[in-house]
């Protein structure tokens, strides 16, 4: 039967090339196992199988050894600011047109795909300077994670999310600015009509903006509630800025999907984020750079003295949350300190008592959840996108090994190898 033959043959050899990564370790995320001597079979951009390297048959025309390294999945940052830099601060940035901090935007993705992150959710730019980088990273121009971005961020008049630094007399207001239910749902069209895949709010007031307070409501429940009803008939989720106490518990209970920040979140809103199953986003690293580098990268004097009320209760906030068992995602508001650093938060997260595979979860199997992405991104499984990093050493027992990643991998294609250097 030659006819059969040759069928058998055409179906099971890979239509492409297919990759073999050979992993020292690989760190099986959701269950939490460390296997030895593994392997990663990848065909295009898509993960066919990953385990025990003997237990993996199929054929491999390309070899990639990191067999004295450790793999885990490709990292996520959910909050993530690519098109902007912390020079971009203050008074400076009124002067950066939308095209040039799109060009800052391709920087940064480079950068902090090169970090590790391999798929990032950008919160916030102007201009759909982020829609225009993800279009040219989907379109293989430019090198860059996988991103999901919100367009301008929406907020009211005078808000963390409007510009607040010019006078009257110039009549200038964010793109973003919606006030009142009706306007917010119109401004959630607008931005989905122009590519955002998320929508991001601005609920409370800010560090980085001039004139309001991180503590004080902006956005009121009836408006957060219009919003949400909105972008989920779209089919979109909602990210919502929140600092203050009354802002996230009227966040959680609009349905908000995230909390950004999360800052003075109290006990009650724990327990509201627990029943809602809304994740929560501490973006604690940034405060060491705000309070050391923020006024010589031109912050506002009164940005520096907001931080350092909050940067502390923050991470009290933080700890506090990790410990009652909310759900948490890893966002470090990159641009506010300098791209491709983002990992320097796990170090001390697990200082403030997070548990190194929770630390991890948090930027790969939960970041993923958050996304809506659960079965593409975050776990190296068969039909996953094959986004995967490797580092040395064992970073369930040195979280910082994140910081010096060796080797990214993004849909199958080599983006960064140290490795065999
Ligand atoms: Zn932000």
């Amino acid at each position: 039967m030659p006819r059969l033959s040759i069928l058998f043959i055409f179906v099971a050899l890979p239509l492409r090339p297919a990759t073999l990564v050979r992993c020292g370790k690989l760190l099986d995320v959701a269950g939490g196992n460390l296997l030895s001597g593994a392997a990663v079979l990848i065909d295009g951009d898509k993960v066919v199988a990953a385990g025990l390297a003997s237990s993996i048959k199929a054929p491999a025309t390309n070899i990639v050894d990191l067999s004295g390294a450790t793999c885990l999945p490709g990292l996520i940052d959910v909050h993530d600011h690519l098109t902007s830099d912390p020079t971009h601060s203050g008074y400076q940035g009124l002067g950066i047109s939308v095209p040039r901090s799109t060009v800052t935007g391709v920087k940064n993705a480079r950068l902090t795909l090169r970090a590790g992150f391999t798929t990032v959710r950008n919160v916030g730019a102007s201009g759909y300077s982020d829609v225009a980088l993800r279009d040219g990273i989907n379109a293989g121009e430019v090198e860059g994670p996988r991103l999901l971005v919100s367009g301008p961020p929406l907020g009211i008049t005078g808000g963390h999310c409007d510009e607040n630094l010019l006078a009257p007399e110039f009549h200038f207001k964010e793109e973003g600015v919606a006030d009142g239910p009706w306007a917010a749902r119109a401004k959630v069209r607008e931005v989905v009509k122009y590519g955002a895949d998320l929508i991001k709010i601005c609920a409370s007031g800010g560090v980085l903006s001039k004139g309001d307070q991180p503590g004080t409501p902006q956005y009121t429940l009836e408006e957060m509630r219009a919003i949400a009803e909105e972008a989920h008939k779209l089919g979109r989720k909602v990210a919502a800025h929140a600092h203050g106490t009354e802002s996230i518990k009227d966040a959680i209970r609009a349905g908000i999907d995230s909390i950004e920040h999360s800052s003075l979140i109290d006990d009650e809103g724990i327990r509201l984020a627990k029943e809602h199953g809304t994740f929560l986003v501490f973006d604690i690293y940034n405060d060491d750079y705000i309070l050391q580098q923020g006024a010589q990268a031109g912050m506002l004097p009164e940005s520096i003295e907001k931080e350092k009320k909050l940067g502390g209760l923050q991470r009290e906030s933080f700890r506090r949350a990790y410990q009652a068992g909310t759900r948490m995602a890893f966002g470090t508001d990159g641009g506010v300190y300098p791209h491709g650093d983002n990992a320097r938060q796990f170090a001390l997260m697990v200082k403030l008592g997070m548990r190194p595979l929770d630390a991890i979860r948090s930027a790969t199997t939960n970041a993923a959840e958050l996304l809506g992405w659960s079965t593409r991104a975050g776990a190296l499984q068969p039909g996953f996108y094959a986004d995967l990093i490797a580092v040395e050493g064992d970073p369930l027992q040195d979280i910082a090994t994140l910081e010096r990643v060796k080797f990214v991998m993004k849909g199958g294609q080599v983006v960064r190898n140290d490795w065999s250097k």
